[in-house]
């Protein structure tokens, strides 16, 4: 059987959003983006986006505080008792401690880490592209450069992390989206 408590790991523009749409059709559960509840809370105002906002546009990560709250609260919601697909977060070794107690204080755990890999030139064109797209504030070439600084130095350590926890699977990220999906159905099941 194909796990359901799952985490999509990987530099911004590897296809964790993408990935985690498909598998929330396959699975029938729910995914949890910080970066989607962030920029929604920036959107209504709430005093929560107003502390995220500089952060985000910079490329920053928005301290570890705000984001594990805003994780904690949605994680508790009943459509997530079944199973969830995180994405975007944890983003550092804090955030991914206080999951984890988050977990055992619900009684379950994380029964998969998946881990996309993506050549990092390729990164920085798929988030260009995005940004003519999307129209993300956060994906001008400044922020981008910023993100990836953030990534390697506080969220690629949680790739060692889960290694040692025996959760991570490493999915090539390299690809047409379905065949990245195959990819990673076959490491969850
Ligand atoms: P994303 O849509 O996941 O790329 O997130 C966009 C931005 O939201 C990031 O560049 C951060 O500024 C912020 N963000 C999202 N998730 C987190 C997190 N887990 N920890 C810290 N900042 C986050």
């Amino acid at each position: 059987m194909a796990a359901r408590r799952l985490l999509l790991l990987g530099p911004p523009g590897a296809g964790k959003g993408t990935q985690a749409k498909i598998l929330v059709e396959r699975l029938g559960i729910p995914q949890i983006s910080t970066g989607d509840m962030l920029r929604a809370a920036v959107s209504a105002g709430t005093p929560v986006g107003v502390e995220a906002k500089s952060y985000m546009d910079a490329g920053k990560l928005v301290p570890d505080e705000v984001v594990i709250g805003v994780a904690e609260e949605r994680l508790r919601q009943d459509d997530a008792g079944s199973g969830f697909i995180l994405d975007g977060f944890p983003r550092t070794v804090a955030q991914a401690e206080a999951l984890d107690a988050l977990l055992e204080k619900l009684s379950v755990r994380l029964e998969c880490c998946v881990s996309l890999t993506v050549d990092e030139d390729e990164l920085v064109g798929r988030l260009l592209k995005r940004a003519e797209i999307e129209g993300r504030s956060d994906d001008n070439e400044e922020s981008i450069r910023t993100r990836m600084q953030e990534y390697r130095a506080k969220t690629e350590p949680l790739v060692a992390y889960y290694r040692e926890h025996g959760v991570l699977a490493e999915v090539d990220g390299l690809g047409d989206i379905e065949e990245v999906a195959k990819r990673v159905e076959g490491a969850i099941s």
